[in-house]
């Protein structure tokens, strides 16, 4: 592999709006440094955190320029000093890339590189990363949800929402699920979720609460607290766990609704994920992904030279139902 050879990828030189993603066709193909993986790049996913990243609005800024993207699919093409784990030609997705996965090649440090199953495809293997490590991460890490227990998935077609739902059936949850669309409703009944409700239909809440006999839900997984926080501390059982998954703006809560049910609010990061909590969460997904009962949902996809449309598109969604990823 020599370092001369180009690429096509996205590079972003300014923050600002989707319009800054710019494909750029003559970017060197990075090499892979000590333990470190070179994959060719079928297919990456699109997440709502790479357009706050790109406005210059997150708290990670990244250096100018840079290449967006950590989920990527696709075929090892060569391997660094002391990789042992994978080797060129295997089949790969990841859960975060040292280059950026926006690319027709990207550099991904080992401990983020996983075999793909044959059972599942390049698009579907890129809405891997960072959703079911993050549902993982919300409903056994910080809820520590037990099976019999009821969890509220509030946004359930969505990337994480869809791996939440899987992964809550899988572990004996009930499962209630909210959506925007009748297409979403659809997604999320087909991959977990007992019961799916409208956050678009007024009175929906009080739904929830006769779903439940008025007992109220365990956990709630929530995608966009900065709307639904309030009335999601009344729709609480005692003890109950709501975990900030999503959110885009502040709201007004009463305190005291948390000391009526002594329950709490869990805010979410995977990215603070230890190598043994990624490890434990990756030994239940490759369980999944053998069983049958990991299979990603894969929603609008988007060719490489339409990353600015992808990112507009995401957070101006008129209804999620599945994975929004990039194809190379
Ligand atoms: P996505 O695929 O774009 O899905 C967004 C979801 O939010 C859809 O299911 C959507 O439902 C739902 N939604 C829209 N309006 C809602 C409402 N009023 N109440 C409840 N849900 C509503 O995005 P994603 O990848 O699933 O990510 C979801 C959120 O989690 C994003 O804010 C993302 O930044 C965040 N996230 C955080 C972490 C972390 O580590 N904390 C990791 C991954 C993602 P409809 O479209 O059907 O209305």
């Amino acid at each position: 592999m020599s370092g001369s050879r180009l690429m096509r990828a996205i590079r972003v030189s300014e923050f600002g709006p989707p319009s800054v993603l710019k494909l750029c066709a003559d970017v060197e193909v990075p090499q892979p440094g000590h333990r470190q993986v070179l994959i060719r790049v079928r297919a990456c996913g699109v997440n709502p955190v790479e357009t706050y990243i790109r406005s210059g609005t997150h708290g990670r800024r990244p250096n100018l320029p840079y290449t967006p993207g950590t989920d990527v699919a696709g075929v090892v093409e060569s391997v660094g000093e002391e990789v042992t784990a994978v080797t060129a030609g295997d089949r790969v997705f990841t859960t975060s890339t040292v280059s950026g996965g926006y690319a027709e090649y990207t550099v991904a440090a080992d401990d983020c590189v996983h075999k793909l199953p044959e059972a599942l495809d390049f698009p579907q293997g890129a809405a891997i990363g960072i959703p079911y490590f993050t549902a993982y991460r919300a409903l056994i890490h910080k809820a520590q949800t037990k099976a019999g227990e009821t969890v509220l998935i509030h946004g359930a077609s969505g990337g994480v929402g869809v791996a939440a739902c899987q992964l809550s059936r899988a572990l004996g949850f009930r499962i209630l699920g909210t959506v925007g669309t009748s297409e979403g409703m659809k997604v999320a009944l087909t991959n977990g979720a007992h019961l799916v409700f409208n956050h678009r239909e007024e009175g929906y809440t009080d739904k929830i609460m006769e779903a439940t006999g008025g007992r109220g839900v365990d956990v709630i997984v929530e995608m966009l607290s900065n709307v639904n926080l309030s009335a999601d501390l009344q729709m609480l059982a005692y003890g109950g766990r709501v975990t900030v998954v999503g959110s885009r703006g502040s709201i007004e809560i009463n305190p005291r609704d948390t000391m009526a049910k002594e329950s709490s609010i869990m805010g979410v990061a995977v990215f603070f994920a230890t190598p043994a909590e990624k490890r434990e969460c990756a030994a239940l997904l490759y369980a999944g992904m053998k069983a049958g009962w990991l299979r990603p949902v894969v929603g609008p996809l988007y060719p490489l030279d339409k990353a600015a449309e992808a990112h507009h598109d995401i957070v101006e969604s008129p209804g999620a139902a599945g994975k929004m990823v990039l194809t190379m």
